[in-house]
């Protein structure tokens, strides 16, 4: 069923969105049969960022930790998972719906926020909904008196598992990688030679039936995350858990992400889950507002001990230097990989010289650019092509390459800009005499004249060596 587009995405975000569908970052999902609410395609571009920023995730959080090792669960689990997790029990919201104009809120906020209580479970929403019935008004058409009673309303999405319809079971779409990893530690611990402290950390895709799913991808039902669970030793965990914070807070500075837009949230005590002795928020300052984008919590043995009581499994760790068997502690850095990207573009969008001489440029770590470098042969023909052509060959063996020779060099530029692609390599007459060529820098506009066969070697040094020496 087509639905309506989003209708949701703010104002700040205007012009992001239209760059993103313009040059090829993000469509709207389903966008020829009118939409479907809150979904969305990543185009050739936008493909390109995602795998570079999980890539980079992963070389920093695996490859490069001695102590991480990697898994890829199943988005399906055994229904049991969930029960053992909690979220059966708790990804419960309380909602209403407006018969006048059909949208969905949650009710306990729709109270909260009016200053009618606080921490409202299902029963209290119902009860002061009866209480004040008519004069409740929609939030979103101000109509009077036509909010349903709240109903609960679960998160997880379901579906169904098996051939026949009398043998089939209800499964659900997993809404967090987090319980994948719980549920195979004692796999890893049998088969892979880790010790504690370790951790074992995942990509995958989630989903979420959001109530209100927002600002563009910032909050979408289906999402892809990138979590790590590092086991502890009990007592151990509080050490950890800073760690974490910082090492997550410097990675998101090393790809480019300015400090000013970078905060640190703690959760206050009242606000803890029933099962975390810490938890704290990395928010970023988007467009709209601050908001969450990293959850790092210390969430104690909660999880093992669940899946241990429930599956009747000995889940616990033979600590071999201690001498000693316990049930790991645990500290997760949780990220959105959408919530990322839409923080790295935004950080990275930039308008220079508005008006006549405008340029809107997409200032991304080089690493994390799409397209590492443009070449542009000022002409098809007296040999440029060829020139260029094997040019291409050889840089695309290592990184992405765009070429291009359509257009005024000055209108491949603009395109190339608005891409965030941080090089781009002009191959003129003067090539074919001396074999040299322009390469223009993205952030400075300045070019520089340098020998074809030195090309690939400054490319693979600006770009990829850890100090870029570039300015973002
Ligand atoms: P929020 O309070 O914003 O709903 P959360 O606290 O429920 O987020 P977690 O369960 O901690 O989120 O999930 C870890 C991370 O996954 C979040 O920090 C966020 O980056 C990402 N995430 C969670 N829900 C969504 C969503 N609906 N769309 C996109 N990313 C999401």
């Amino acid at each position: 069923m087509a639905q309506k587009k989003a209708k949701n995405i703010a104002e700040p975000l205007k012009d992001l969105v239209a760059l993103c569908k313009r040059r090829g970052f993000i469509f709207p999902g389903s966008d020829i049969y009118g939409g479907l609410t809150a979904t969305f395609d990543y185009g050739p571009y936008g493909t390109e960022l995602l795998r570079n920023i999980k890539n980079e995730w992963w070389k920093t959080f695996v490859h490069q930790r001695e102590d991480v090792v990697g898994l890829d669960s199943s988005i399906m689990l055994h229904p049991d998972v969930w029960k053992a997790s909690g979220h059966i029990a708790s990804f419960n919201d309380p909602l209403m719906d407006c018969k006048q104009c059909k949208s969905r809120f949650r009710a306990d906020s729709y109270f909260e926020e009016r200053g009618m209580g606080e921490g409202l479970d299902l029963a209290a929403t119902v009860e002061l909904h009866n209480k004040h019935q008519t004069e409740l008004a929609c939030p979103d058409c101000g109509t009077r008196g036509q909010l349903t009673a709240p109903r609960q309303f679960n998160l997880m999405f379901k579906t169904r598992m098996g051939a026949t319809a009398e043998r089939d079971i209800e499964v659900f779409l997993r809404p967090e990688t987090a319980q994948g990893i719980f549920i195979n530690f004692r796999n890893v611990t049998d088969s892979c030679r880790v010790k504690i402290p370790f951790g074992i950390a995942q990509i995958g895709k989630s989903f979420r039936n959001e109530i209100i799913a927002r600002q563009f991808v910032f909050r979408t039902r289906e999402f892809e995350q990138m979590e790590l669970e590092y086991f502890c030793q009990p007592g151990t965990q509080e050490q950890h858990f800073s760690h974490w914070l910082d090492y997550c807070m410097q990675w998101l500075k090393d790809m480019g992400l300015r400090t000013e837009n970078l905060r640190i949230r703690h959760h206050e005590k009242e606000e803890l889950s029933h099962y975390s002795d810490a938890t704290a928020d990395i928010e970023y300052q988007y467009p709209f507002g601050w908001g969450e984008l990293w959850g790092i919590a210390s969430r104690t043995n909660f999880d093992l001990n669940a899946h241990q009581s429930l599956s009747g499994k000995n889940l616990d760790y033979f600590d071999a230097e201690k001498n000693e068997r316990y049930l790991p502690y645990v500290v997760e850095p949780a990220l959105g990989v959408n919530r990322l990207l839409l923080a790295i573009l935004s950080d990275a969008y930039v308008v220079e010289n508005p008006g006549a001489e405008q340029r809107t440029v997409l200032k991304l770590h080089p690493r994390l650019a799409p397209v590492k470098a443009a070449i542009f042969p000022l002409q098809k023909k007296d040999g440029l092509g060829e020139i260029a052509r094997k040019l291409y060959l050889e840089l695309a063996d290592f990184f992405p390459v765009d070429f291009d020779q359509t257009g005024s060099i000055g209108k491949r530029y603009y395109r190339q800009d608005e891409l965030g692609t941080p090089y781009c390599i002009t191959i003129d007459y003067e090539t074919r005499d001396d074999e040299t060529v322009t390469v223009r820098d993205r952030n400075t506009t300045e070019q520089q004249r340098m020998p074809l066969s030195a090309v690939k070697h400054f490319l693979l040094e600006k770009i990829f060596s850890r100090d870029t020496g570039i300015s973002l």
